[in-house]
C-alpha cells in the first residue's frame, strides 16, 4: 500500500480507497481519476486476544465477519451498521460508521483502539494501541475515525471488544404519528433505562417494507417503534417489561414483545428492509442521515413532513431515532428534472432545519462529494481551515480521494 502511494506521488495521480463501496456519500468513487484501491483480499484476523478484550485485523473483512469471530469466543463487536453484511472494517472506520445499537455503545471511534494507517505522503504511521487508555500524543485514531479516506489509507486495525451481553428483548408498538412515536424516546431515562436501540419506521416504509416482504405490519398504524435491551436475563425481562408499560402509556398501542430470537430477528428485519424497498416510490431516492439531539427528533420529523409537503415532494422518514439521527428520503422519478429539483431544495431546507435544531448536516454517512457543496452549513470557515491544514499534513500532494469533502 505504501510503495502505491509512493508512486502515486512521484507520478501525481489520484488513489481512492475502497471498501464494500456501500458508502452512501459516493466515498469511494474516484471522482478525479486515478486508481481505486480495493481491499478486498485484506481480509486476515492478525490476532483476537479474550482477555485483553480486542481484535486486530486487517481492513477488508465485513462488519459481519468481525461480529462473527469475536461472537464465537463469547464477545460483542458493538458497532452495527444496517449493512454490516456488505460494509468493511476499514469502510466502517473511515466513515465512522453509526448502526442500530448506538444510543447505548456509540459509533465505530468508541470501539478503535489503534490504527496501522499508509498517510497520504506514503509513510506508514501507527496510531493508539492495544489498550482502552492511550493518552500519548494527540488522538490520531479518532481523528481517522471519519476521515474518508482522504488523510490516510488504513491497512490494520485493533477493535474493541465486550462480554457478550446474555440476552436481548425487543419491544414493538405503532403510533397514530412519527411524531408520537418519537415524543417516547426520552420517556425511559426518567426511569434509569437507556435502551441499547430505539428504532422509528414512518408509515410509508411500513407500506413499502410489506408489499416487498409481507412481515404482516399493520397498515393501519403511522409510525413504529422498535426498542432493544440487552443485559442478563432478569435485568433484560424487568426492562423489557418496563418498555412495554412506559410506551402503552404514551400513546403506544398493539404492543408487542419478541418471545424467542426467531421472532426478535424478524422484528429487525423489517427495519434492514427499508432502505430498498423504499425504490417502489420512485427511480431516485435521495437518502439524507441528518442527526439532531435526541429531544428534537419530533420536530425535526414534523418539519421534514412541512418541507416534503411544500415542495410537493414524497419523503419516507426512518432510522435511528434513539441518537437523533433520522434517514430522511425524498424519493422521486430520477427522468423528472423539475421533481428532482424539488428534491433537492427539500434536502438543502432540511440541512438548514437540522442545524437550526442544535444537530448537523450527517450522523454517520459522511460527506464525500454528495454532501460537499453543504458543508458550510455545518461547520464556519475557522474550523474548515483547521481541517484543510489537517489534510495537507497528511496528503501534501492532495493524492487521496481527491474531489470529496473540500469542494
Ligand atoms: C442498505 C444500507 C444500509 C446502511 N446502513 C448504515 C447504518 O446503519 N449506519 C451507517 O453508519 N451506515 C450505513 N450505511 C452506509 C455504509 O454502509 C457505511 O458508510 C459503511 O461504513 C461503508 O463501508 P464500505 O466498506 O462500504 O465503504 P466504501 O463505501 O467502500 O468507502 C467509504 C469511504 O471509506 C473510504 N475507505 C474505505 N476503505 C478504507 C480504508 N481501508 N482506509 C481508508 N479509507 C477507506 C473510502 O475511500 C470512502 O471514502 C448503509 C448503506 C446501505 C447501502
Amino acid at each position: 500500500m505504501a510503495a502505491i502511494i509512493r508512486l502515486a506521488n512521484e507520478f501525481l495521480f489520484p488513489v481512492t480507497a475502497r471498501g464494500g463501496g456501500v458508502g452512501y456519500t459516493g466515498g469511494a468513487v474516484p471522482v478525479d481519476g486515478g486508481i481505486v484501491v480495493g481491499t478486498d483480499r485484506m481480509k486476515t484476523i492478525i490476532e483476537l486476544n479474550v482477555d485483553d478484550l480486542y481484535i486486530t485485523c486487517q481492513p477488508g473483512l465485513t462488519t459481519y465477519d468481525v461480529q462473527q469471530a469475536a461472537a464465537e469466543l463469547g464477545l460483542l463487536f458493538a458497532p452495527d451498521p444496517a449493512s454490516y453484511k456488505d460494509s468493511y472494517i476499514g469502510g466502517n472506520i473511515a466513515e465512522n460508521a453509526g448502526g442500530m445499537r448506538t444510543p447505548k455503545y456509540g459509533v465505530t471511534k468508541h470501539h478503535v483502539l489503534g490504527l496501522e494507517v499508509v498517510t497520504g505522503a506514503g509513510e506508514i504511521i501507527r496510531t493508539g494501541g492495544r489498550t482502552v487508555k492511550n493518552v500519548v500524543g494527540f488522538d490520531l485514531t479518532g481523528l481517522m475515525c471519519g476521515s474518508e479516506g482522504m488523510l490516510g489509507i488504513i491497512t490494520e486495525a485493533t477493535l474493541k471488544l465486550l462480554p457478550m451481553p446474555e440476552a436481548t428483548s425487543t419491544v414493538r408498538a405503532n403510533f397514530t404519528s412519527m411524531e408520537a412515536a418519537c415524543k417516547v424516546l426520552t420517556k425511559f431515562t426518567p426511569h434509569g433505562l437507556l435502551p441499547m436501540a430505539m428504532e422509528a419506521i414512518d408509515k410509508f416504509c411500513i407500506a413499502a417494507v410489506e408489499e416487498n416482504f409481507a412481515f404482516g405490519l399493520s397498515r393501519d398504524a403511522e409510525a413504529i417503534l422498535l426498542v432493544a435491551v440487552d443485559g442478563s436475563r432478569e435485568e433484560v425481562e424487568k426492562n423489557a417489561r418496563l418498555i412495554e408499560q412506559i410506551i402503552s402509556e404514551n400513546g403506544g398501542f398493539d404492543v408487542i414483545r419478541a418471545r424467542s430470537k426467531e421472532e426478535e430477528d424478524k422484528l429487525w428485519d423489517v427495519r434492514r428492509a427499508i432502505s430498498p424497498s423504499l425504490m417502489k416510490y420512485g427511480t431516485l431516492k435521495i437518502n439524507e442521515d441528518v442527526v439532531v439531539p435526541r429531544s428534537r427528533v419530533p420536530e425535526l420529523v414534523a418539519g421534514v413532513e412541512r418541507i416534503g409537503k411544500e415542495n410537493d415532494t414524497f419523503v419516507a422518514n426512518f432510522g435511528h431515532a434513539g441518537d437523533g439521527n433520522i434517514h430522511v428520503n425524498f424519493v422521486v422519478d430520477r427522468d423528472d428534472a423539475e421533481a428532482v429539483a424539488r428534491a433537492r431544495k427539500c434536502v438543502s431546507e432540511t440541512f438548514k432545519l437540522s442545524v437550526e435544531l442544535g444537530g448537523t448536516i450527517s450522523g454517520e454517512h459522511g460527506i464525500g462529494y454528495v454532501k460537499a457543496p453543504y458543508l458550510g452549513y455545518a461547520l464556519d470557515d475557522a474550523t474548515l481551515a483547521v481541517m484543510k491544514g489537517i489534510k495537507r499534513t497528511f496528503d501534501p500532494n492532495g493524492i487521496l480521494n481527491p474531489g470529496k469533502m473540500f469542494v
